[in-house]
């Protein structure tokens, strides 16, 4: 082992302890449910992505299963060396349909959809405008690419800062092509993206836009199909990013656009071009989730009335949930010290949120983020408001002498 290296891993794992950015994961025993088995502990998961709970949903296992029998388990190869099976076919067909566009191309996970599609569309003729608040799997995919888009350099706006969005489309006018990038869902936040206003001004601006709708999937618009269906912005957004690994619960990610678009990230996609293809037993489990998104508005429903019962309760407790308008509620506690104590007493009463610090969020703004979601009964939500209740009020985040 090299001395050099491992002094350094070891300075930089405890500057991480110090700012309480260190990761040690907690360990699963038990499938993805609203309650789970955790480091052998029985908990309230609130830190899940499995919105409608499709993760262990029987059809979507026996589905599984079924292709495990027809098609083994792995693709064998890259896709376009010869691991594109039926299965992938189908799978991308289905989802164009889904998302009312030409064609999807699907990548093993939406982080690489995004670090595939924005340098192999965006070159060095070109800008790349952000919001502030996109998720790195965008900031990744935009720094690989060799347009434009450094904030020092002007093209990061504040969040969901439509004025400074406008003022910015007005300087770019030299470039050959302008891309407008966001969160259709902010993943820390909760909030949606201004995609009206947003289309409005790339239409008036000549930029094309690109929406990133990993917390959208399942969660917005009709059956789930995410931010443009919900502001009925059919045909006006240029790429849509989409994830499989959250409200899908399965993996991967798929670019949605034009015909065009997709021939082209078959081409010049590079974590498509260098990277096998997904499980062929993935791509069928996705199907029959999405058989279930598009047929049982059941889970989507139960998604959304445990939303609002979870972010109203926590309200009358006196919580701040910072705006959020979606499932991803954060619990405001401002010091990082005490989202972090908040998170230990949580544990302590059996739930399971992480918390959320610096620089991940803004100095100052830590919070515990939560997730309810179609998984969760009611009793098991109510627990965990219990524990909040209790904790909030013990740490003065809640009740007479709230500091927070
Ligand atoms: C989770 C997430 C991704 C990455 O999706 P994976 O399929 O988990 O790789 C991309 N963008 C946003 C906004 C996300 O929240």
């Amino acid at each position: 082992m090299n001395a050099t290296l491992q002094t350094w891993l070891a300075e930089q794992i405890q500057s991480l302890k110090d700012q309480h950015l260190y990761k040690k994961p907690r360990i699963l025993d038990t499938p993805a449910s609203g309650s789970v088995v955790m480091d052998g502990k029985n908990v309230v998961n609130l830190s899940s992505n499995n919105y409608l709970g499709l993760a262990n949903h029987p059809k979507v296992r026996q589905a599984a299963m079924d292709a495990l029998e027809k098609w083994g388990v792995g693709a064998g190869a890259v896709r376009w060396i010869g691991g594109t099976m039926r299965v992938h076919e189908e799978l991308e067909e289905r989802l164009a349909k889904f998302k009312h566009v030409e064609a999807v191309l699907v990548f093993t996970s939406g982080f690489t959809a995004n670090s595939g599609c924005i340098p192999a569309v965006m070159t060095s003729d070109d800008v790349i405008i952000s919001d502030e608040l996109n998720h790195a799997s965008i900031i990744d995919g935009v720094r690989l690419s060799a347009a434009e888009y450094r904030k020092s350099e002007g093209w990061v706006y504040a969040h969901n800062d439509m004025n400074q969005l406008e003022e910015i489309l007005k300087r770019a006018g030299k470039f050959k092509k302008r891309m407008i990038v966001t969160d259709g869902v902010f993943s820390m936040d909760g909030d949606i993206a201004p995609l009206p206003e947003i289309v409005q001004l790339a239409e008036k601006y000549d930029a094309l836009v690109m929406v990133d709708d990993a917390h959208a999937s399942g969660v917005l618009g009709k059956n789930g199909a995410g931010t443009t269906s919900h502001f009925d912005l059919y045909g006006r957004v240029d790429i849509q990013l989409g994830t499989l690994s959250k409200a899908l619960g399965v993996v991967g990610g798929y670019i949605a656009g034009s015909a065009l678009l997709k021939e082209w990230l078959v081409n010049r996609g590079r974590p498509y071009l260098f990277s096998t293809a997904l499980p062929p037993v993935t791509a069928a489990a996705l199907i029959a989730a999405l058989d279930i998104m598009e047929t049982d508005p059941e889970p989507m429903r139960k998604l959304w009335e445990n939303a609002r019962w979870w972010k109203s309760e926590l309200a009358k407790l006196g919580f701040d949930t910072m705006g959020s308008e979606t499932p991803i509620t954060p619990v405001y506690c401002g010091d990082e010290e005490k989202a972090v104590k908040l998170e230990k007493m949580l544990w302590d009463e059996g739930v399971y949120a992480l918390s959320i610090c610096y620089p991940t969020v803004p100095k100052g703004k830590a919070r515990i983020r939560t997730m309810p979601s179609a998984a969760h009964t009611k009793e098991e939500l109510a627990r965990a408001l219990d524990a909040f209740a209790k904790c909030g009020k013990t740490l003065g985040i809640i009740g007479e002498h709230a500091t927070a």
